[in-house]
């Protein structure tokens, strides 16, 4: 870390996440637009109270019942999302036996392998999303984000995705894909469009998952099952916003 920050900082959480990205950035895992996306995620949070709300706890449930009784999950990584939680995303991989795809809008093989190397440093055997001869696109997404991995993403039954772009989560969606999004707007597109939304911070929203995994790996489907079918998301996002409104 650059700069010490003293614990007993009124705002010392808030700087640590910070001094993550700002990491991340100087190891070419963030790129500066990486940075900016985290300034908007901020906004959202301070309304928030910077806490994971009941409803996105709630959302948390939902999307781990649906991580365990998924087919073939994936993880898809980012930037900002290594620099973060690069250990938690690959230990809610191991407990929901998701695969871990790294997927940027801004492309490049470079900052790949530096997420990869990240994620294999928290000993994940298999990062997807590196092979080029893997790689196929998804229709109806023109910038490089509509490449994914053949072995992953394309045939995958659900996604999680966090930070992520609009288009590329309304075209999950289009290709039937069963989409989870951590985003803290409840009003971009890729919270309106996902399945299920956790409007949290990926800082808690992550370890939360793990936590809610550990106590509902060994349930029943029909449990599990229960869970999915009594979730209402577009519902769920409107009491996230209320608690914003309340914030101000
Ligand atoms: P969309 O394309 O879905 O309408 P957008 O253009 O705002 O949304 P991006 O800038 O691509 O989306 O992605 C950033 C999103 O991630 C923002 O909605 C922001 O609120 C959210 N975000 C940023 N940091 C975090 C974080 N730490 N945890 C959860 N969400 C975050």
């Amino acid at each position: 870390m650059r700069h010490r920050i003293p614990p007993t900082h009124p705002r010392a959480k808030s700087l640590i996440i910070r001094e993550k990205l700002v990491g991340g950035f100087s190891k070419g895992i963030v790129v500066p637009e990486g940075l900016i996306a985290h300034g908007r995620g901020e906004a959202f949070d301070y309304l928030l109270g910077e806490k994971t709300t009941k409803y996105a706890y709630e959302a948390e449930i939902v999307a781990v019942c649906s991580l365990l009784l998924s087919n073939k999950s994936i993880i898809s990584v980012n930037g900002n999302t290594a620099a973060l939680c690069a250990k938690e995303l690959v230990n809610l991989g191991n407990i929901t036996k998701s695969k871990i795809e790294v997927n940027l809008f801004h492309k490049s093989m470079a900052r790949s392998k530096a997420i990869a190397r990240i994620l294999k440093k928290e000993n994940l055997g298999e990062v997807l999303g590196l092979n080029t001869k893997s790689r196929t696109a998804i229709k109806g997404i023109s910038s490089n984000r509509k490449y994914v991995d053949k072995n992953g993403i394309m045939t995958s039954d659900t996604v999680l995705v966090a930070l992520e772009d609009g288009d590329r989560t309304e075209s999950l969606v289009k290709i039937g894909k069963n989409v989870i999004s951590i985003d803290l707007n409840p009003l971009s597109r890729t919270a309106i469009a996902s399945n299920v939304t956790i409007v949290d911070n990926i800082v808690r929203a992550i370890p939360n998952m793990i936590k809610i995994s550990r106590e509902l790996v060994n349930s029943d489907r029909s449990y599990l099952l229960r869970q999915i079918k009594n979730f209402d998301n577009i519902q769920n996002m409107n009491k996230s916003l209320k608690m914003m409104r309340r914030g101000i």
